[in-house]
C-alpha cells in the first residue's frame, strides 16, 4: 500500500511536470485574428458599459476561438463590484475574472472591486484576453491551463497580435 502511494505520489509529479514544460514551450499563440477581431479589440478600447462589453466582448471571442479552431466560450459580464476580501479596511484579494472550464463560461465583473467605478478598459481587455487563453490552453494546447512564464509569453503574443497598445496595467 505504502509502494502503491510513493508509486502514485510520482506518477503524479511527472504528470504536473509535464503539463508544466508543456505550458511553459508554448510562446506564440497559433492563430491569425482576423480584421473584425482587431477592429472588436480597439472598439472594447473605448467601452465602458457592462452591457456593451458583454456584447463586444463575446462577438471578440467568438471570433478568437474561430480563428484557433476551438469551440466557443461562453461570456458573463456583471455589472457587479469584483469579488474581493478584506484584511481590516485594506482589500487583500481581487477577483478579476475567472474561467469554468467545465461550463466553458467566462466571468468578469465590470466595476471595482472598492468603489465600485467601472474597470478602465484596458484592464476589462487584459481580464478578457487572460480568461480567454485559459480556454486556449484547455482546448487548443490541451493541457491543465497554470500561469507559467509561457503562459505570459502566450498572452502577450495574442495582445501583439491584436495590436492593443503597450502600456503596464496592474492586474492580480
Ligand atoms: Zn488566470
Amino acid at each position: 500500500m505504502i509502494m502503491f502511494r510513493i508509486i502514485m505520489k510520482a506518477a503524479l509529479r511527472q504528470i504536473s511536470n509535464a503539463n508544466y514544460l508543456k505550458s511553459n514551450s508554448h510562446i506564440k499563440v497559433k492563430l491569425t485574428p482576423t480584421q473584425s477581431a482587431l477592429k472588436l479589440a480597439s472598439e472594447l478600447l473605448s467601452s465602458s458599459e457592462a452591457h456593451r462589453r458583454q456584447e463586444l466582448g463575446e462577438a471578440l471571442l467568438d471570433e478568437l476561438s474561430d480563428c484557433a479552431g476551438i469551440d466557443v466560450v461562453e461570456l458573463v459580464v456583471s455589472d457587479q463590484n469584483q469579488a474581493h476580501r478584506r484584511s481590516g479596511t485594506r482589500i487583500v484579494m481581487k477577483k478579476y475574472g475567472s474561467y469554468r472550464p467545465s461550463s466553458r463560461t467566462i466571468n468578469i465583473s465590470n466595476r471595482t472591486a472598492a468603489r465600485g467605478q467601472i474597470l478602465a478598459p484596458k484592464s476589462f481587455l487584459d481580464t478578457l484576453l487572460h480568461e480567454w487563453l485559459h480556454h486556449y490552453d484547455t482546448h487548443k494546447l490541451r493541457i491543465n491551463s497554470i500561469h507559467s512564464k509561457g503562459f505570459y509569453d502566450r498572452l502577450s503574443d495574442l495582445k501583439d497580435k491584436l495590436q492593443i497598445p503597450k502600456n503596464r496595467v496592474s492586474r492580480g
